[in-house]
């Protein structure tokens, strides 16, 4: 068994209900924790809605390549499409960490490249996992994001 990191973001319909969904998806049953709901605004560029973004801690016996196959899982059952690069998003799941992974492939980069500069995702994270985000990655890390509360609040 494995902990295993995902960072859920939206900005796209009833954003409580595709959190949850991705919540449940991306569990499967297994034990899991949830961090609060996080508003944050857009990075990239593109002008769009903020997103509300979440990261879910889940113990797992799932390989990393499993696990990414619950992503594409996720990302369908939002009927996510893909018009816009960094554009708005019925849901988006990334694998940002996974106890004891290293991996450089283009399907699958875990540590996610690009977590620490992201406070949507290393705040929550954060939460979950005080020994994984230092003072300085916070400091360093853009964007601002503000408590919306807990998942089943908003849902
Ligand atoms: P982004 O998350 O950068 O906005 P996408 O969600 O469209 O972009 O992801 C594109 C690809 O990134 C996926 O096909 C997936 O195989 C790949 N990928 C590489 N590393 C990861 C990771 N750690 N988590 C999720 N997807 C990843
Ligand atoms: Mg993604």
């Amino acid at each position: 068994m494995t902990r295993a990191y995902f960072s859920l973001g939206t900005n796209l319909g009833d954003r409580g209900a595709f959190l949850a969904l991705g919540v449940s998806i991306m569990s499967a049953a297994e034990p899991h924790r949830v961090s609060r709901v996080y508003n944050g605004e857009p990075v990239g560029g593109v002008v769009q809605d903020d997103f509300w973004n979440l990261v879910l801690e889940v113990t797992t016996s799932a390989t990393p390549y499993e696990l990414l196959e619950r992503v594409a899982e996720a990302e369908t059952a939002a009927q996510r499409t893909r018009d816009i690069h960094w554009g708005p998003r019925t849901l988006d799941v990334d694998i940002i960490w996974i106890d004891g992974v290293n991996c450089d492939e283009p399907q699958l980069t875990v540590p996610h490249p690009r977590m620490l500069e992201r406070n949507f995702v290393l705040v929550p994270l954060r939460e979950l996992r005080e020994d994984l985000v230092s003072d300085e990655d916070l400091r360093r890390a853009e964007g601002r994001v503000d408590v919306v509360g807990t998942l089943e609040t908003l849902h």
